[in-house]
């Protein structure tokens, strides 16, 4: 009697109270720690409000030296180039992981201001912990492609680069709508190509490793720019099964955000004649069930006050001053988070 009434009352617990298995990850301790020492932070660049790759793991890693069971780094994978792909969870020690968010930016090699926002959240929650929350991140995905864009800036060189060391826009190469069926594609051919063929670039891999080794409340990745929230479908007009939820998810982060929030929209109804055919939006929601959205942070860094900046690539992605928009970002993520922890928001 009394088992049955233990098994009625675990019932009767919303299964978001629930303590999560933990994500196996294994520990880079040492591997992480040398690689730390052999790429010091070289803070000498044309662009001081931004973080180079090395200045990000760095102020990361000033945290998992100083708490080593609230930040620990771990490895998604490697790139191309066999460059570690870092990233870390975080959460305070002190409390049982009922819910977990995943956030990573950095997908595309230009879009740095992501990556701020990606690392703005991290020391954020390393700092602010959300009991029982606990926090993936990957500030960094595209490392192959970051580290091309860093060269051209320290080269001073003005280039477009989005995908990743082999140009492959890894946020086409994700399998759930991987293959354009509009009819605007016979159009509009720009807005409807994908990868070579699903999962076929080590960087997107590393996100479905990661996605499928446990449960998730909310996943964002992080782009740039338009000043968006993205819910699924990018890759079909249709609305997704669960588009009240996500819609609710989706205002309940911009509405977080205060002034200049980002607008909520599903993100194939951008325009009538564009879809984003395998993105990890898609696959996210698609295949993993997660409640995902695809952040466009800041409205571009280009203005018209500054004629001579207008043919800049950097600029256009990345404003020039990063601050208040990591700002906006972290308000949109912690909204976000506390949406799914069911925790009331902060004043
Ligand atoms: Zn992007």
């Amino acid at each position: 009697m009394l088992a049955f009434l233990i098994a009625l009352a675990l019932l009767a617990l919303p299964a978001s109270a629930q303590e999560l298995a933990p994500l196996e990850l294994r520990d880079v301790g040492a591997a992480y720690a040398r690689w730390l020492e052999q790429h010091p932070p070289d803070p000498d660049h044309p662009e001081p409000d931004y973080h180079l790759l090395e200045q990000v793991h760095a102020e990361l890693g000033a945290w998992v030296q100083r708490r080593p069971h609230a930040v620990v780094p771990f490895m998604a994978g490697r790139t191309h180039e066999s460059r570690p792909i870092w990233g870390y969870v975080i959460h305070d020690p002190g409390h049982p992981v009922t819910h977990r968010v995943l956030v990573f930016g950095g997908i595309h090699a230009l879009e740095w201001i992501s990556s701020e926002v990606a690392l703005g959240f991290a020391l954020w929650f390393a700092e602010h912990p959300v009991p029982g929350v606990e926090l993936v991140v990957i500030p960094v995905l595209n490392i192959d492609g970051r580290r091309l864009a860093e060269k051209d800036l320290l080269a001073g060189e003005n280039k477009f680069r989005r995908g990743n060391l082999h140009r492959v826009d890894l946020n086409r190469d994700f399998p759930v709508h991987h293959e354009a069926t509009s009819f605007w594609r016979h159009l509009f051919r720009v807005f409807h190509v994908s990868s070579p063929a699903p999962l076929s670039q080590p960087e997107s891999q590393a996100i479905d490793r990661l996605a499928g080794l446990g449960h998730y409340d909310l996943a964002a990745s992080l782009h740039s720019f338009g000043g968006f929230v993205y819910v699924p479908w990018s890759g079909n007009w249709s609305r997704p099964a669960d588009w009240p939820a996500l819609h609710d998810l989706a205002y309940a982060m911009s509405a977080g955000q205060g002034a200049y929030a980002y607008r909520p929209l599903q993100l194939s109804r951008w325009g009538f004649f564009f879809r984003a055919q395998g993105t990890e939006l898609d696959h996210l929601y698609g295949t993993y069930g997660i409640p995902s959205v695809l952040v466009e942070v800041s409205r571009s860094g280009l203005s018209p006050f500054r004629p001579r900046e207008l043919g800049s690539f950097f600029r256009r992605y990345n404003p020039r001053e990063p601050s208040r928009h990591v700002r906006e970002g972290v308000r949109l993520l912690r909204a976000g988070t506390l949406y799914v922890a069911q925790e009331p928001p902060e004043r």
